[in-house]
């Protein structure tokens, strides 16, 4: 679940990809239109959107990404907590994942309100999506047979507990973010690239792999009156 079109990618896209790769059916839920970071003005919002999702199969298509949905609200700007809350919680039901990953929405002075919102909107539909009493889409509620989540993952994190080797998938992690031409020049693709390397290798120096993504890993569990929290 990513408040814009490339963070899960730049965020944990080697660990996406390892674990497409091992099997696992990924399900991608991006909630903004990211409108605000597109580099052609003359474009109208249509056509962006519509390069936008373009851009992003492309990515997923490296990535193996099984399904994209997306919100489309409005980047960077007003729309409501509760009703993004019910339609993840529907997305939840439809899709019934075992794990989640999102944003952290406590990483320090973040300012970045789609980032705050959708880490905090999916922690808590996390937690009581399992509540039939909170309604979403009758036909999605009726069929719903309740399952376990049996984790979270926040990337961009300031407090990782686990560094995920991507020795072997970051190079499709990297393939796939030159998808994203319509909010980087290539020059800026490439710096990003520098500078994600230059993480990986960072988050890998006391493993026994060279290049990694740092993860706060959670259980269900930890998101609710947790007074025993070490994180
Ligand atoms: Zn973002």
């Amino acid at each position: 679940m990513q408040p814009h079109y490339d963070d899960n990618d730049l965020g944990a896209g080697g660990t996406i990809a390892a674990l497409a790769a091992a099997g696992a059916e990924v399900h991608y839920l991006t909630v903004t239109d990211d409108l605000v970071g597109v580099l052609d003005a003359s474009l109208s919002d249509d056509e962006a959107r519509a390069r936008l999702h373009a851009e992003q199969e492309e990515a997923g298509a490296e990535i193996g990404v099984t399904s994209q949905t997306w919100l489309d609200y409005p980047d960077a700007g007003e729309y409501g907590y509760f009703e993004l809350r019910t339609r993840i919680i529907r997305r939840i039901r439809e899709v019934r994942p075992d794990f989640v990953l999102t944003v952290d929405p406590d990483l320090p002075y973040e300012a970045h309100r789609d980032h705050l919102v959708v880490g905090r909107a999916a922690s808590e539909s996390i937690l009581m999506y399992r509540f039939a009493r909170i309604a979403t889409d009758p036909q999605v509620d009726r069929a719903y047979e309740p399952h376990e989540i049996r984790g979270l993952a926040y990337y961009f994190t300031a407090r990782p507990n686990t560094v995920f080797d991507i020795d072997a998938s970051r190079q499709v992690k990297h393939r796939a973010i030159g998808a994203y031409r319509s909010q980087f020049t290539p020059e800026g693709i490439d710096a990003l690239r520098r500078g994600l390397e230059a993480q990986e290798r960072r988050w890998a120096a006391d493993e026994a792999f060279d290049h990694g993504e740092a993860l706060l890993v959670l259980a269900r569990s930890h998101l609710h009156v947790n007074l025993d929290s070490r994180v």
